[in-house]
């Protein structure tokens, strides 16, 4: 059987010895060469002669090694980052119902972060496009660069993305697909763009800022208007060979189930993603809120219902988190992670993550002497989901780097 590493080649690729040095910086934070040697399994001579090049263009700087300043003799030890005065880059999460920036230096610190309010799914691309345009205008505003400072934009959206054709072939938030996307935003910016998946780079957030840092394999899940799934093998973030890896939502637990809004019976998102809760909720008892009212505001309401007592409400809660504790344990039987991330805002819906569900995972994972995956709860918002589009903005430089050094 084939192991994480038969996947390596259909995964963010790595191209020669300079851009795993610096994704290995990149990743690690802060690290000895000693270590980048070990990390990559580049020759300990060639890491010092390539962060030398990169330490005298600028890309990376030195930081002593506060764990070692009693070594009496040789060259005093230090760790190396990347300089953050380096390069400025920017990400977006968009959503149903807004637009959320991060800018950030490329160490990773944040910079400046804006919300821009009133964004709305399903309109045209060009729309869209404008909508970014201004949420980015506003949060560079806020620093002391300018709007051609930045050095790359990554853009997170819900849907199908294939990023190497940079197709969207289907999203909430555009309304005219199938489409390039990314060639509609190349004509508002004169920065590189690149658009991914949003729970894409909330894994890639989680595996730079996160709970994945320094986890060599582990899968993030998480649940908002769909159930998405974010997968890092051998530390790099498998895609799947169309860009539609990780449709978690739409693997089925249920023959003949409960109609999925991709139109198939019995997906998992057919019973755990806010939409599905809502409708058993109206079909199940008069659940008295608004329709027109945001979809948060309305699984809150039902929360509430459920936990002061109403069985139908905890029912809908009770069935969503069996089903998800099913899926969960679909996925560790597949990928044997050490580590599964539940991710996301709604996460203070406690059901998804109580006993009961873990039980029910433990229950269908195959069994032997050694624990099951650690589940670990991170709630946040899509600040973070931001950073991590940044992020990959970040990744793109790293790689323009090697390009422009090869080229010369
Ligand atoms: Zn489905």
């Amino acid at each position: 059987m084939s192991g994480p590493g038969s996947f390596k080649n259909q995964t963010m690729s790595k191209t020669g010895n300079r851009a795993a040095i610096l994704e290995c910086i990149s990743t690690a934070g802060k690290i000895a060469r000693v270590d980048i040697a070990k990390v990559t399994g580049i020759n300990p001579a060639t890491v010092t002669a390539m962060t030398s090049d990169l330490l005298e263009e600028g890309i990376v700087e030195a930081l002593p090694d506060e764990e070692k300043q009693n070594t009496k003799r040789g060259r005093p030890q230090v760790k190396l980052c990347l300089n953050s005065k380096a390069f400025i880059l920017a990400g977006a999460k968009i959503s149903e119902d807004a637009i959320t920036v991060a800018i950030i230096d490329f160490a990773g610190n944040q910079i400046s972060e804006y919300v821009r309010e009133g964004n709305s799914f399903s309109i045209s691309k060009e729309q869209l496009a404008e909508n970014l345009k201004e949420a980015i205008s506003a949060a560079i505003a806020n620093t002391d660069f300018y709007l051609s400072d930045i050095s790359a934009l990554g853009v997170g959206v819900p849907g199908y993305v294939d990023i190497a054709s940079e197709c969207v072939h289907w999203s909430p938030a555009i309304s005219d697909t199938p489409t390039n996307f990314v060639k509609t935003l190349r004509s508002v910016f004169d920065f590189p763009v690149m658009l991914d998946n949003d729970v894409n780079l909330a894994t890639l957030a989680e595996q730079r800022f996160g709970l994945g840092k320094g986890v060599s394999d582990f899968l993030v899940v998480t649940i908002e208007h769909g159930v998405g799934m974010g997968i890092v093998l051998n530390n790099n973030l498998f895609r799947g060979t169309r860009g539609l890896g990780g449709e978690f939502g739409h693997t089925k637990v249920q023959l003949n189930g409960a109609l999925c809004r991709c139109g198939q019976r019995g997906c998992l998102e057919a019973y755990v993603a806010d939409y599905a809760l809502l409708r058993e909720a109206d079909t199940a008892f008069k659940f008295k809120t608004s329709h027109d009212l945001p979809t948060g505001q309305r699984l809150a309401a039902l929360y509430q219902e459920a936990k002061s007592g109403n069985q139908a409400a905890l029912s809908i809660f009770e069935r969503a988190g069996r089903m998800l504790g099913m899926g969960l344990a679909n996925l560790v039987n597949i990928f044997d992670p050490s580590l599964i991330i539940f991710s996301g805002e709604r996460m203070q819906y406690d059901f998804l993550y109580e006993k009961d569900v873990l039980e029910e995972l433990r229950k269908n994972t195959l069994d032997i002497d050694r624990p099951p995956p650690e589940v670990r709860v991170h709630k946040w918002g899509d600040l973070l989901w931001a950073k991590g589009a940044a992020a990959w903005a970040t990744e793109y430089v790293i790689h323009q780097v090697v390009a422009k050094t090869n080229a010369c």
